[in-house]
């Protein structure tokens, strides 16, 4: 990184001195990780007037524009000790100048000649802490939606994943069925794999299909993908067999990871098999 600041390096152009791959990827979510990140300020070493939230006023590069280095009188690689050894408060015609002038002595303030300077993440919309943490940052940077009622009977305590997984898009009507597909290739059969009757859709799969009465979602959808693209065709026993035995498997190993909330449930799915 050029002046060993992630800030100051260019992320395009012959300048870019570094072609490690981690290095690219970081600087493509600089601005992102500025908006998280926050100076508590000690010596002012390393950091830099222009890019490092010291401020109130956030990011001033980005507030005020490059053209105001003149006016202020501070280079652009300028550290804030640097910085309050040699600033002297002047007047500005500007009002936005003169509130940087009033952060700068809010700042003077601050300064710890003898400490680090430290960087606090923010983990709500005015919190900062010391640590990063994933949960709250996904938090902040997802565009949340309100929770939909089903959203329990799929990602429940102990789901399996790939069952989750299918059912989830199911339940988005995102699958590619015969129906999706043929928007996106009018060469492909729209007829449903498993009847070989109607069209495929993600209703007709899951709830009406004359086929579907008897197996799971993610069952069905792995037998429909093992027709449609390895031409292969379980029997229906062996395919009951199978997903009996994946329940009972969920069951056992719920059970031995000591979670005894379920222990009806095996119970209850016993007693719900046909009678063979
Ligand atoms: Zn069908």
């Amino acid at each position: 990184m050029q002046h060993n600041s992630v800030w100051l390096t260019p992320q395009y152009g012959s300048s870019y001195s570094s072609s490690l791959w981690v290095c690219k990827e970081i600087l493509k979510v600089r601005d992102l990780a500025a908006f998280f990140l926050k100076v508590e300020l000690g010596n002012g070493k390393n950091d830099l007037f222009w890019y490092d939230r010291w401020s109130s006023m956030g990011n001033l590069l980005t507030l005020l524009g490059p053209k105001v280095f003149i006016d202020l009188g501070i280079g652009e690689t300028s550290t804030l000790r640097d910085f309050f050894l040699t600033h002297r408060r002047r007047r500005h015609r500007y009002p936005i100048l003169n509130r940087v002038e009033y952060e700068i002595d809010q700042a003077k303030a601050r300064y710890q000649p003898n400490a680090e300077d430290s960087y606090l993440w923010r983990v709500k919309e005015n919190d900062y802490k010391r640590s990063f943490n994933t949960r709250t940052t996904r938090d902040l940077v997802r565009n949340s939606s309100p929770k939909v009622p089903w959203t329990k009977g799929i990602w429940f305590t102990h789901h399996c994943p790939k069952f989750g997984f299918i059912a989830w898009l199911a339940l988005l009507d995102r699958l590619s069925t015969g129906d999706r597909t043929h928007h996106w290739n009018a060469n492909l059969s729209t007829v449903c794999v498993l009847c070989n009757h109607q069209l495929e859709t993600c209703c007709h799969l899951f709830f009406s299909c004359p086929y579907s009465k008897q197996y799971t979602i993610y069952g069905l959808w792995r037998e429909g993908n093992e027709r449609r693209h390895r031409g292969n065709s379980k029997p229906t026993s062996k395919l009951v067999k199978d997903i009996d035995k994946g329940i009972i498997n969920q069951f056992s190993a719920i059970h031995l990871q000591g979670d005894s909330r379920y222990e009806e449930g095996l119970q209850l799915w016993f007693a719900s098999r046909p009678k063979t």
